[in-house]
Formats: structure tokens, C-alpha cells, sequence
């Protein structure tokens, strides 16, 4: 984006590696509608949380920034007015995606039991199902 306020070197350090740094300033900043198409730009840019967290904290209001169309924006905005620093909020949100998954489970646990249902599709041919050994079925 060519914003030129509140410029920090970090700041900069995002700018050099946006996927919109070449393009013409007025095909980003539409209105309405053609915001959509803009963010389409943004989708496999590599500097998105960073672009992103710099418009909501300096609240910027005119153009597409980080995906989000400035109407997006003020909605989030209002949604979360407790969020003081949308960078480190963003920035941790990030860390923790990218953290290996934890087991929810201990490996201990019971198998959860299935229940049979008209579309479940039965065991092989010899196996113990419904009619197999282990139905306790009468009659
Ligand atoms: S997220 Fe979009 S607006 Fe922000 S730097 Fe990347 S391409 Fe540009």
C-alpha cells in the first residue's frame, strides 16, 4: 500500500515483501464492490497479517487491506474494541496455527464406539457384525 503515515522500519520491512507493491495505487483503492476483486491480490500474499494488523491499529479506513475490505474492517473493529494491539494479537494467533497439534486424547483412551446405521456399510464377508458371532439377537 502506499501509505506514507506513521511509517516504522518494521513497517517497511512488510511493504518490501507485498505481493501489491507494483501495482498502480488506484486499482487498489476502489469503492464498493470492486473491493471484492482486490482482495483476490491479497489472497497468496506472503505479508498479510502484517498489512492487515497495520490497518486495524492505525485505523485506517479507505481501501483493502490484508483481505479485508474497509467495511469488513469497521465491522471487526466494532466487534472487537477490547483489542489493543492487533499486531501481537494477530502475530500470536499465527505462532499457535503454526504449532504442532496436541493428542486431545490420551492414548489410553477407549475407542469410540460406533453405532450402526441404515447407510454404514457392513463388515467383510466371515466377520463379525450385526449377524455375525457376537450378535445376541434372539428370534
Ligand atoms: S495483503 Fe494485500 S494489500 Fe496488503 S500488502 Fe499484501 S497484497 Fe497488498
Amino acid at each position: 500500500m502506499n501509505d506514507d503515515s506513521g511509517r516504522t522500519t518494521a513497517t517497511r520491512n512488510w511493504r518490501r515483501d507485498a505481493r501489491c507493491r507494483d501495482e498502480d495505487p488506484d486499482t487498489l483503492f476502489v469503492q464498493g464492490a470492486r473491493q471484492r476483486d482486490v482482495r483476490e491480490v491479497c489472497k497468496a500474499c506472503p505479508v498479510r497479517t502484517e498489512c492487515l494488523a497495520h490497518a486495524l491499529d492505525n485505523r485506517i479506513r479507505f481501501g483493502v487491506w490484508g483481505g479485508m475490505t474497509e467495511r469488513e474492517r469497521r465491522a471487526l473493529l466494532k466487534r472487537r474494541p477490547d483489542v489493543v494491539s492487533w499486531a501481537a494479537l494477530l502475530e500470536a494467533a499465527r505462532r499457535a496455527a503454526l504449532r504442532p497439534q496436541q493428542p486431545t486424547a490420551p492414548a489410553s483412551a477407549p475407542a469410540p464406539r460406533r453405532r450402526a446405521s441404515s447407510g454404514e456399510q457392513g463388515p467383510p464377508a466371515g466377520g463379525s457384525g450385526p449377524r455375525g458371532a457376537n450378535d445376541r439377537r434372539v428370534g
